[in-house]
């Protein structure tokens, strides 16, 4: 028997032109999010097929996806894709009342062995205008049905345990019951692209989670400082993008050498500056990556007011090096937010693990909180910025957070995109 999906998407934030891009990136990302759930051993033979139908897409899984533990699995990772509302297995039936009968009793029994459902309700859909009874008319006859064969269940028609759902169209009749809740927000891919600075710390991942969750593919851009910060503290922010690949297509991390251009500053800046210009050396390689990667973004962790360098002054200091929007997906949150939220999407686990990130290697005993943006200019007058930026943009290599380990540096030149683009 082959299994269907039925996977509901949101449609407000679906205008004219948008809508069909929406569309095909989110049944992209879906198809991508059912081949690795899948995985390499079950690739083999493996068939699914995607189409639209009202608003909707379904999925039809070959008989090859397993039972129901493995088709519960895939339900759970259609349903973590970003754009998608809720995901319902739904069964195939003749249109013919009968064998709508025997799947919707059939959905009800899955749904009280699985659930412990008590109550009920069944809502008919009838675009096939030839069905020869009316939608009411099938509700009632199929309601009957269900109580008859599950007696253990009562029908209540105004908050019910289970909403039983059925569609009579042209080629048949669909029937599903219970949905699984998705994150909403828009397919990946579906608003175009940013970098985004990533640290090992708890914030960054969250924040590159939102972007993501609004659409944007989102390049991992992290600064490392070896030997100050060891292979170890790499290989976690390759374990962030992983998990965060969970969620979504995130392209190869980039890992910019910054041992140079922190020493150089740690030698030549005055002390309390020298977060700021770091900071700001850190957003010039930035942009230059975002430019060369067609990326009109950039997206950092930062948060209002929770250390010397997130105070109002300071953010200004630091993003007026860049004529690129900075966003800042976790301005609005605090930090126990922030930590729950990094335990759901299950980063939490890897940011805590404490190999030290290279920002807490200088961090200067007094650093400024306010500084202007003519002291950390003047303060970078010791620094030949433009040399160091070019070699820091020059030496950024890429890994491939997948199995497949690491990925010899291909950048800068920035000419392959491995997520497509809306319209590509
Ligand atoms: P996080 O938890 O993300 O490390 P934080 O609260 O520790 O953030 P900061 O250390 O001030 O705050 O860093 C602010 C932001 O600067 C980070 O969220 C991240 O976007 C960026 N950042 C800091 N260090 C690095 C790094 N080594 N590589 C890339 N980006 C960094
Ligand atoms: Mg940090």
């Amino acid at each position: 028997m082959s299994h269907l999906l039925l996977v509901r998407y949101g449609e407000l934030a679906l205008k004219g032109r948008n809508r069909p891009d929406f569309e095909r990136v989110l049944s992209r990302n879906v198809a991508r999010a059912l081949d690795r759930a899948v995985g390499p051993g079950g690739a083999a033979g493996w068939s699914r097929r995607l189409r639209k139908v009202h608003g909707r897409l379904m999925v039809e899984l070959g008989p090859e996806a397993g039972g129901p533990a493995e088709v519960e699995r895939l339900v759970g990772a259609a349903a973590k894709v970003f754009g998608v509302v809720g995901v319902a297995l739904a069964r195939r039936a003749a249109l013919d009342i009968e064998a709508i009968r025997e799947a919707a009793a059939s959905v009800a029994r899955e749904a009280v062995r699985t659930a412990g459902v008590r109550t009920f309700k069944v809502e008919v859909r009838r675009p096939n205008k030839s069905f020869p009874l009316t939608s009411p008319e099938a509700a009632a006859a199929v309601g009957r049905g269900v109580l008859r064969a599950v007696p253990e269940l009562s029908v209540d028609v105004h908050e019910p345990d289970l909403r039983i759902g059925v569609e009579i169209r042209d080629d048949g009749a669909y029937v599903y019951g219970r949905e699984v809740p998705g994150p909403g927000g828009l397919p990946v891919g579906a608003s175009g692209r940013a970098v985004a600075l990533i640290s090992g710390g708890i914030d960054s991942p969250v924040a590159v989670w939102m972007a993501m969750k609004r659409g944007l593919v989102v390049i991992p851009l992290h600064f490392w400082s070896f030997p100050f910060t060891g292979e170890r503290a790499r290989q976690k922010v390759v374990e962030l993008c992983r998990a965060l690949g969970e969620w979504g297509p995130v392209p190869d991390l980039r890992v910019c050498p910054f041992t140079d251009i922190q020493t150089a500053i740690r030698d030549r800046c005055p002390e309390p500056l020298r977060i700021t210009v770091m900071r700001r050396m850190m957003f010039r390689v930035a942009e230059r990556l975002a430019r060369a990667e067609e990326a009109p973004a950039l997206v950092t962790g930062e948060s209002l007011g929770q250390v010397a360098s997130q105070t109002l002054e300071s953010l200004a200091a630091i993003e007026a090096v860049t004529t690129l929007p900075v966003l800042r997906p976790l301005i609005g949150l605090d930090k126990a937010e922030i930590i729950a939220r990094a335990r759901d999407i299950g980063t939490y686990e890897v940011s805590i693990q404490p190999y030290e990130d290279c920002c807490t290697l200088f961090v200067p005993a007094h650093p400024r909180t306010r500084p202007s943006v003519e002291e950390a200019e003047a303060a970078e007058r010791a620094l030949d910025v433009d040399r160091l930026v070019e070699e820091a943009v020059t030496a950024i290599e890429r890994f491939r957070p997948g199995p497949a380990g690491r990925v010899p540096g291909t950048l800068p030149s920035g000419r392959e995109r491995e997520t497509p683009r809306p319209g590509e």
